[in-house]
């Protein structure tokens, strides 16, 4: 027997309509890239993604066509969210971070139709342009006047003066909620990136968990300053999570210094943050520069990597900031744990609850956990076993994009590839990679590609990259290499070899020369055993 409740699809178009409806003056605070602050609001947004509703329907783009964004936080890109899923369209957010190779080599394969995006990343869009094959349409993300005479690119549009013209009415269109709405690739360790395609229901579930009291507990109350970029996993999913409750929004825009996200939190009074540890390592450096406090910020999600100690303790004793450590993945839309204490936590003395908080948390309603041991068995919840951590949801990812990669799940679970313990109370903690990318500053680094590169050199026998713990960027790439008999390369040459061939972040910041690199029995690079052949090593100029 069938229940006899109205069965309407979850779409995102509802989240846009809610806010617009329960929370039209709910502001929307956005830095732009040219510097000033810009206000708006749910209403304007709201209007304003109808606008582009037509304006994309003006290009006669199909249903699930991908229009891709390189963008910075702020409220144009957040109506292109709408906007573009609202009508069956998939936004695919590209990493600007990317080498321009990588960014161009991810829209051909997304097969991106239109690009949109900020003009502080044309030199991107001029790089590249030429080699994206089935980009129709390029919009840049600014006022008609802004446009540049010179830019090189066939065509291109002003935003403003494109969807500007469009009528504020639109009605959106009903569909399956398993439509596709929103992709994101992640660079995994082997091979080429593979995409995440989120879809309506996965998007909107997610958006509903994550708001929850345990989880990130938004509120028409709270002003919430999404640090993480809406380029990284939709931005945690906090645009969806504050239309669903009418929370302000206040964007950073490119400013991502310590002393403009702080200035933004106290001006715009902002009560939630998100980001990753980099972010708010450069600002709790400026505060303690300056012996500065907050006045409203309540509480930070802080994820992407490991939260250090000092950073829980900094916000939580000196600043009376809470933090709610987290723990997602691109293939997991992204939230899977948060840390947020229990009744019995909170009468522990203040060293077991920082071990407490230092944990990646308990699982959200909608993600279950498991960890196995090599042989797929599952292990206790004792806090103590650790083996690899597996997950499986509603909004976790049952297959990669064009298949890529085969199916990615045993048995019904998608392995993580973090290895974890999970305590009696549910707390999940990661001890260990299994994967050895590079996380710096919140992106990816692929210890493969640093490595492919040294090995192109021809002094180069054997090449492994590892990451080693950096304060300001948590982890920096070097590389380990094993010189061909009789040939010589220097330190600085290596380097220099990096140059031109990837993204000046991703080049290792150290060369370590040795006679061999540990391999296991089956010829594989044995990393673990190598951190501990360099186990005295420190980075230059720590
Ligand atoms: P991404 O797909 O780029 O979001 O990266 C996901 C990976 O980042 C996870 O598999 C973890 O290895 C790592 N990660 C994310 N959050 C945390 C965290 N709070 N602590 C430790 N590692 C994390």
């Amino acid at each position: 027997m069938h229940g006899l409740m109205q069965n309407h699809p979850l779409l995102i178009s509802s989240m846009i309509d809610f806010a617009e409806r329960h929370h039209g003056e709910g502001e929307i605070v956005s830095r732009r890239v040219e510097g000033d602050i810009h206000r708006s609001n749910y209403k304007t947004l709201a209007a304003r993604s109808r606008q582009v509703a037509h304006a994309l329907d003006g290009l006669g783009l199909e249903f699930s066509s991908r229009v891709a964004t390189l963008a910075w936080n702020g409220y144009r890109h957040l109506e292109l969210y709408f906007g573009v899923s609202g009508t069956g369209r998939v936004l695919h957010t590209l990493n600007p971070r990317l080498h321009p190779e990588q960014i161009a080599w991810i829209a051909n394969h997304a097969e991106d139709s239109v690009l949109c995006f900020d003009l502080s990343f044309l030199p991107i869009v001029k790089a590249i342009h030429s080699r994206c094959t089935t980009i129709r349409h390029y919009v840049a993300l600014c006022d008609a006047d802004k446009l540049p005479a010179d830019s090189g690119i066939p065509g291109l549009l002003s935003y403003e003066a494109w969807m500007g013209a469009q009528p504020t009415a639109y009605v959106w269109p009903i569909f399956d909620e398993n439509s596709a709405s929103s992709m994101c690739y992640t660079s995994g360790t082997t091979g080429n990136p593979k995409a995440a395609l989120y879809s309506h229901r996965s998007t909107l579930l997610h958006a509903l968990a994550g708001a929850l009291p345990d989880a990130l507990s938004m509120s028409a109350r709270d002003a919430v300053l999404p640090v993480v970029p809406m380029f990284h996993v939709n931005a945690w999913g906090l645009p969806y999570s504050a239309a669903m409750t009418g929370a302000k929004l206040v964007f950073p825009g490119p400013a991502m210094d310590g002393k403009s996200i702080f200035e933004l939190i106290e001006a715009e009074k902002v009560t939630f943050a998100a980001g990753v540890p980099t972010v708010w390592q450069m600002m709790l450096g400026h505060m303690q520069a300056g012996g500065l406090r907050f006045s409203t910020l309540k509480r930070t999600v802080i994820g992407g990597s490991a939260c250090p100690p000092a950073m829980i303790t900094a916000f939580n004793d000196t600043y009376g900031v809470e933090v709610l450590h987290a723990w997602g993945m691109t293939e997991m839309s992204p939230l899977g744990t948060v840390c947020t204490l229990k009744n019995k936590h909170l009468e522990l003395e203040p060293q077991d609850k920082l071990r407490v908080r230092l944990k990646q948390g308990r699982g959200i309603f909608g993600v279950d956990m498991k960890i196995v041991d090599p042989e797929g068995q599952e292990l206790p919840w004792d806090g103590k076993a650790f083996g690899d951590l597996l997950v499986r949801g509603p909004w976790i990812i049952s297959a990669y994009f064009k298949g890529e990669g085969g199916s990615p799940l045993v048995d019904g679970w998608f392995p993580t590839g973090d290895v974890a313990t999970i305590d009696p109370d549910g707390y999940m903690q990661i001890t260990d990679r299994s994967k050895d990318v590079i996380k710096s500053g919140g992106e990816w680094i692929s210890s493969i590609d640093v490595e492919n590169i040294a090995m192109a050199h021809p002094a180069v026998a054997m090449a492994a990259c590892i990451g080693m713990k950096h304060p300001k960027w948590d982890e920096r790439p070097i590389i380990a290499v094993v010189k061909k008999p009789g040939s010589t390369v220097s330190r600085d040459e290596l380097i220099a070899f990096y140059d031109g061939k990837t993204a000046k972040w991703q080049i290792p910041d150290d060369v370590v020369f040795l006679e061999a690199i540990p391999l296991g029995g089956t010829g594989k690079m044995q990393k673990t055993k190598l951190r501990e052949v360099l186990k005295d090593y420190t980075l230059p100029g720590l």
